[in-house]
């Protein structure tokens, strides 16, 4: 069950930064995030913020050195949207209907310096289903991963 209340994106975003500084530090990775104003929802706050946190991590993991994330939020007619973006290795179209499976890798032999379990995706799935979040990914291979989830109104 989730624990619903007023939820500050901006926080948790800069919360999850804080949590992957050293990964993002060591990388040099350049993070692009400057929120005009603060976006609110009403969610459950530590779910959203797995969410955060396994996106965040995926851009960073799939990014080469000194690349840029950028996650920008934005209020549209009837929703909140949170879109995290990066230019890393990206996914290959063939595989974007694959990613949110249990266990599934895309091109985990072609860069297998890269580690994980597979796992992250398929929960942040689960979590956004429950929290009735909207989740979409557009990708291009070698281009980059650009993740938007989107929190309806009717939940703010
Ligand atoms: P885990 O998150 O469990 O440590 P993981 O990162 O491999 O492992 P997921 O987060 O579920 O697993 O992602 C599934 C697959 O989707 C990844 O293995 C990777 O191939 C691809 N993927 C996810 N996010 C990105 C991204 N931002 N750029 C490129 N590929 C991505
Ligand atoms: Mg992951």
């Amino acid at each position: 069950a989730s624990n619903r209340h007023e939820v500050s994106l901006n926080d948790v975003i800069l919360q999850s930064l804080e949590r992957f500084s050293a990964e993002l530090k060591q990388k040099k990775m350049a993070i692009d995030f400057s929120p005009n104003q603060d976006f609110t929802v009403i969610s459950d706050r530590h779910l959203v913020s797995i969410v955060i946190e396994n996106l965040v991590s995926n851009a960073c993991k799939y990014s080469h050195e000194g690349e840029r994330i950028a996650i920008k939020l934005s209020k549209e007619t009837d929703a909140i949207v949170c879109e995290i973006s990066d230019n890393g290795i990206g996914i290959p179209k063939e595989d974007l209907e694959k990613i949110y499976e249990q266990f599934y890798r895309s091109q985990a032999t072609t860069h297998l310096s890269i580690k994980g379990t597979g796992l992250g995706l398929s929960i942040v799935k689960r979590l956004c289903d429950l929290l009735g979040i909207g989740i979409t990914i557009e990708s291009e291979r070698e281009s980059g991963t650009a993740v938007s989830i989107l929190f309806p109104n009717k939940n703010q």
